[in-house]
């Protein structure tokens, strides 16, 4: 084996200990990586790979970055997956023997990152471990920026597990091998690159060290083990103390509605489907937050629904003080908007990352804070009272700062001017003596300007030589023999010293150098008691944020014309004037045509009939998305609405790109179906648009049959159905509890309007031929089409009675719907005729059964 140099060896010794890390190794000025690491980062940071002779034959492969620009390396690699272990020298280069003492002291990885792009101001960035103990599966979720930590656990389930996770999101995972393959196998939904990190159990003291023993053993033992986990793993890549993980929030499946991913998604809740953006979903709706600690929170309640009526209540019941207090949610706003991120800033205190200016925004945000508790003291609301009166308003830590902290200090800590004069004698002692000492200098020019009549004399410093006078060539004939000493000659000047200079000198120099260290040394002591404090500030920026998400609520929900939701315990759902909250806002004026819902004990499955962009699905999501807000706290878009605690929404819509895995979306529909049945319980609400496509018709509409009446006969749960098999809808006369209804069309001429109304009564046709014309294909395919149809056509197409459709539509539905050009098609099946808007001929063809 090649023998290499002493500092390649200690090289190889530290990557032993980051293996799975690029090795950041500290030489002088830059960060240097070697053999395989430099070959990869020279890739994957664009950066020249160069080489170094080490003692082998060959050269060593090196590339590195300059150290005072290394953060934006370190966060590229981050952002592409990867960990980075820093590597400092840790004994003073001067001072050691041989070479130079090297350690890693922090190795940075997706999900401990503290600044850039992934900590994004109004967004978590989780790290997340997983375990499993005795059939007992436990997850803890941990973001290190803001100090959060969640965690809970369940009777060993894969689908439990994965739901949770998904809410997540994380960017990093730990946990045993075989639990971290499954998941990767399931990883699917989570849709974007997370670092796996296989770990070993940890032991308990990690976690009672950290967070004391009374709260240790008030912990579930498994989920001990888990987040035992967690903390060893940051213990271990920080190497630092973690003062801001203070607290966990262990919190019960029970407590929350259940959706999993693919609801999730489709529903919209957080991202949109199409491109994943936040713009264009329920969250971002919803999110009229001022603060990045509000926005967070906010996600989190759209994220995890609550089951129990009464904490809703409490939530409601300040949405709807606020939703009439248009003045106080102002006055508010502008309270909030004062406040920055305190999570954050309390995460860098605790990390010792905080500057002088971190400390600033902490005191300006803790002096808005009197003013926002007296608004909600003095609001009518009871649960903005309490938040209110549960307030430390940290007055005295802004106090600290504000005698501390100089108003407006550097971004770097060791550079001085952060202490506010006045705040230390012996600091204002040593400013008073460099001050002196420099006006000391400055008069010193002067009188030698004077004394040798040279105007051009100048005192001047440089690192190398400290003070010295400097004299142009041209006018050194003018200066006397002797009078100063000789320093240093250039190429048209010369320059001096002298004795009393030097002695000034060091003393300036003396108080910078004690000056600086003193600044930081106070700088630090400051940031050590606020440090201690850290659980008074967490608990008062998690205050702020719930005042700011239940104002957000408020003024989204006064804005779009909501109203508060009568919750029960009960079964039925009732809403009347029903509307899609975000489709409602991309539609011009008020074209979006309201719908009611009844789903009730004897009536609790709607199969819903119509053509294609009739409506259909926007309809479902509606409902759902009605339940999720109303559980959330916030009002709905409804004109009125009776609504029972939901414990679980399971949808299937269909989307263009939900294959997966190279699964068939039949497979997919199929499995997602396996899962509803086991789990949906009589609370749950069910939405399967479009069930039973994907195989061959009669397969597919035995196959729906089968599962619309083992949601009737078994489960009982209420469902919305969405189907195109109009065959389907003969099941009304079979099932009791399902109720036919379809999605109005309007027929004139040869033109079919959409109506967007949810009829009583199943569609007959679903104009799929008349799309086809429209299409422009050729008549001789369509023809051959609609003659083959009326052959297949078993079951017989009767019209219902023509009041009944026309007392379900409004007048006013009729003549405001919006013709849609996509989907206009001539019927030309039976039908009825009604006498509809602007004297054209409406028709509605419906199917009996
Ligand atoms: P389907 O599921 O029946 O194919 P969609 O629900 O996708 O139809 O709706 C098609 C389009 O119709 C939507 O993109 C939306 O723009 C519009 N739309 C749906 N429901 C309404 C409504 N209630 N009011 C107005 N426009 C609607």
């Amino acid at each position: 084996m090649a023998k290499f140099t002493p500092m390649i060896e200690q090289y190889l010794s530290v990557k032993e200990e980051a293996k799975d890390a690029f090795l950041f190794f500290r030489l002088g000025d830059f960060y240097e990586m070697f053999f395989d690491d430099a070959i990869l980062a020279a890739k994957e940071l664009e950066i020249t790979l160069t080489g170094r002779a080490g003692g082998a034959d060959e050269k060593i492969p090196m590339c590195g970055v300059p150290y005072h620009s290394a953060e934006n390396y370190i966060q590229r690699l981050i952002e592409k997956g990867y960990k980075v272990a820093i590597c400092e020298q840790v004994e003073d280069p001067a001072a050691a023997k041989g070479v130079v003492r090297r350690e890693i002291v922090r190795v940075v990885t997706p999900g401990t990152v503290m600044e850039g792009k992934a900590v994004a101001e109004k967004s978590n960035n989780y790290m997340v471990a997983v375990t499993e103990v005795d059939h007992v599966m436990a997850i803890a979720a941990c973001d290190l920026s803001t100090g959060e930590l969640h965690v809970t656990s369940a009777p060993s389930n894969q689908e439990w597990l994965r739901d949770e996770i998904n809410i997540y999101s994380p960017s990093e995972m730990i946990g045993d091998e075989q639990l971290l393959a499954w998941i990767k196998e399931q990883s699917g939904p989570l849709g974007k690159p997370v670092v796996y990190s296989p770990r070993a159990k940890a032991q308990d003291e990690v976690g009672r060290k950290q967070f004391g023993e009374a709260a240790w053993i008030r912990l579930e033992p498994e989920r001990r083990a888990c987040v035992a986990m967690l903390v060893a793993y940051l213990g271990e890549t920080q190497k630092r103390s973690l003062g801001q993980l203070s607290r966990i929030s262990a919190y019960e499946p029970e407590q929350y509605m259940i959706l999993d991913p693919f609801t999730r998604r489709n529903l919209e809740l957080v991202e949109t489907v199409r491109d994943r953006s936040k713009k264009g979903s329920l969250l971002h709706l919803l999110d009229r937050t001022e603060t990045s600690m509000g926005a967070r929170l906010l996600r989190r309640w759209v994220d995890k629904p609550l089951l129990s009526r009464s904490q809703v209540e409490v939530r409601l019941e300040a949405v709807e003080e606020l939703y009439g207090a248009f003045m106080l949610r102002e006055d508010l706003k502008e309270k909030l908007k004062g406040i920055y991120d305190l999570e954050r800033l309390v995460g860098r205190i605790a990390f010792g990352t905080a500057n002088g200016r971190d400390l600033n925004a902490l005191k300006l945000s803790l002096l808005q804070i009197p003013e926002l508790k007296e608004l909600c003291s003095g609001s009518a609301s009871a649960t903005l009272g309490r938040i209110a009166s549960g307030m430390d308003d940290c007055g005295d830590l802004a106090s600290l700062i504000e005698e501390a902290i100089a108003d407006d200090p550097p971004v770097s800590v060791r550079d001085g001017g952060l202490i506010r004069p006045g705040f230390n004698a012996k600091l204002d002692e040593l400013r008073e003596a460099s001050t002196n000492g420099k006006r000391w200098i400055a008069d010193l020019e002067a009188a030698e300007r004077q004394a040798t009549g040279i105007k051009s004399l100048k005192v001047g410093y440089n690192k190398v030589f400290g003070y010295y006078i400097e004299i142009t060539k041209s006018n050194l004939t003018s200066l006397p023999e002797g009078r100063y000493e000789r320093k240093q000659t250039l190429a048209n000047a010369e320059r001096f010293v002298t004795p009393e200079l030097k002695e000034r000198e060091a003393l300036i120099l003396e108080a910078e150098d004690r000056m600086l260290d003193l600044e930081y040394g106070l700088f630090s002591e400051v940031r050590d008691q606020l440090s201690a404090n850290i659980p008074r500030l967490q608990r008062l920026a998690e205050a702020v944020a719930e005042i700011d998400v239940l104002r957000s609520l408020a003024a989204v929900s006064a804005e779009s014309g909501f109203v508060r939701p009568v919750l029960t315990d009960g079964y039925d759902f009732v809403v009347e004037n029903g509307r899609h909250p975000v489709v409602e806002t991309v539609m011009e004026g008020s074209s979006f045509i309201a719908n009611g819902t009844n789903l009730k004990r004897d009536a609790s499955i709607l199969l819903i009939t119509g053509p294609n962009m009739a409506g259909k699905s926007t309809y479902m999501r509606q409902v759902a998305l009605i339940s999720i807000m109303a559980q959330i706290g916030c009002f709905v878009p409804a004109g009125r609405a009776e609504i029972p605690m939901v414990d679980r929404i399971f949808t299937r819509i269909g989307a263009a790109d939900d294959l997966i895995g190279g699964q068939s979306t039949f497979m997919v529909e199929m499995a997602d179906i396996q899962v509803m049945t086991e789990k949906a319980t009589p609370r749950s609400l069910i939405i399967i648009d479009e069930l039973g496509r994907g195989t061959s018709t009669t397969e597919g509409i035995a196959i729906a049959q089968a599962v619309i009446e083992y949601v009737h006969d078994v489960i009982g749960c209420k469902a919305l159905v969405s189907t195109h098999f109009h065959e389907l809808a003969h099941l009304e006369s079979g099932l009791s509890k399902l109720r036919n209804y379809s999605m109005a069309v309007q027929e004139s001429g040869d033109k079919v309007h959409f109506l967007r109304k949810l009829v009583p009564g199943a569609a007959s046709t679903s104009y799929g031929i008349y799309c086809a014309k429209l299409a422009g294909l050729p008549a001789a395919i369509t023809d051959r089409a609609s003659s083959l149809l009326g052959d297949l056509e078993k079951v017989s197409v009767l019209a219902v009675s023509g009041e009944a459709v026309k007392a379900a539509v409004p007048e006013q539905a009729l003549s405001t719907a919006a013709p849609d050009a996509a989907g206009q098609a001539d019927s030309g099946r039976s039908g009825i005729r009604l006498p509809g808007a602007g004297g054209s001929e409406v028709r509605y063809s419906a199917q009996e059964t």
